[in-house]
């Protein structure tokens, strides 16, 4: 057993021209989730808390594209999602489609312990909300005017927008090779993910744990929903592992990411990074992602086959890093 460890994400696919002060927020901010995680986890808190308290953290900055500066859909609403899953017991819970509450892995983590589903969406989520008594604001609390201007820039394109800026030449890519500019629904995409969050855990007692949360696509229709509430797809636990992935949300729905690396470790007894490096490669042909994954034995890795990465990990023997690119 080789003690706790902790990884989060803050959105794969980064903007190459991303300024250096956005870069060193983005790294503080890292910084500061990782910490908060280890000083739960050296409390032996449970890694599902420790999940649960590390992407509030996230939702609560209005820097990555979760809770408060989520992206905005075509209407200029924020649609929120967010799943967790306990991978002792393989609980799970998620929410899509919720626009006043302010930290939606809270009420994901709600429906798990508290409802008799794994999945609430929409006016029944908000509902659910209400009776469980979770903070809720206004939906104009998650729009940041960056977002706005977001908005605006992939509205004149045409563009469901990944991050921050189209893509000037309309063909860029962070995957080598790609000749035609990237379509999702017939619409032209930006080479940038967005900066959904994401933390894994494992905790001193081999306890693994994941947790995703989104705003989404920027531009994106009313009504969609990514990977990211998605068990199997953007978020999994079990007794092996715990994985949050982040990126082109429909491919990873199709190559049901996260749980893939459970598998290839489960049935082709693959240790983290090799099950980690085979999914990217083998799971990932159309579309561009990145994930951050934990194993029941304290090992931690990352994988992704774009640009850039914003991520960060701790283990117990006091290691820790962030970073942002390859
Ligand atoms: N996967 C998310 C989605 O498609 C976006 C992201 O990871 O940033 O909604």
């Amino acid at each position: 057993m080789g003690g706790w460890a902790i990884a989060v994400h803050g959105g794969a696919g980064v903007d190459p021209n991303l300024p250096a002060h956005r870069q060193e927020q983005a790294k503080q901010l890292l910084t500061r989730c990782l910490q908060l995680g280890v000083s739960a986890l050296n409390s032996n808190l449970p890694a599902i808390d420790v999940v649960e308290l590390v992407v509030r953290e996230l939702e609560t900055d209005p820097l990555f594209n979760s809770g408060r500066g989520s992206a905005l859909t075509e209407k200029g609403t924020v649609e929120m999602e967010a799943s967790i899953m306990d991978g002792t017991k393989r609980r799970c819970g998620a929410v899509s489609g919720v626009t006043t509450v302010k930290n939606p892995i809270s009420l994901a983590r709600l429906v798990m312990d508290k409802s008799p589903h794994s999945y609430l969406a929409f006016s029944g989520a908000e509902e659910f909300a209400r009776q469980q008594g979770v903070e809720t604001v206004d939906n104009e609390y998650f729009i940041t005017p960056e977002n706005v201007g977001m908005l605006k820039l992939a509205k004149e394109a045409n563009a469901i927008l990944f991050d921050y800026r189209i893509p000037s030449a309309g063909n860029e890519t962070c995957g080598a090779g790609v000749e035609s500019p990237l379509q999702m629904n017939g619409l032209p995409i930006s080479i940038y993910a967005p900066e959904t969050v994401g933390c894994v855990v494992v905790d001193g007692q081999g306890r693994c744990a994941a947790g995703t949360s989104t705003g989404g696509l920027m531009n994106k229709m009313t009504g969609r929903i990514g990977d990211s509430p998605l068990i199997g797809a953007g978020t999994y636990a079990g007794e092996v592992c715990g994985v949050s992935c982040t990126g082109e949300g429909e491919a990873i729905i199709r190559g049901t990411l996260a749980r893939e690396v459970a598998a290839v470790m489960e049935y082709r007894g693959l240790k983290l990074q090799e099950a980690v490096d085979f999914v990217i490669k083998e799971r990932l042909d159309e579309g561009m992602a990145g994930l951050i994954a934990v194993s029941k034995s304290g090992e931690v890795a990352y994988g992704f086959n774009c640009n850039g990465m914003f991520r960060g990990c701790a283990t117990q023997d006091g290691f820790m890093e962030v970073g942002i690119w390859e």
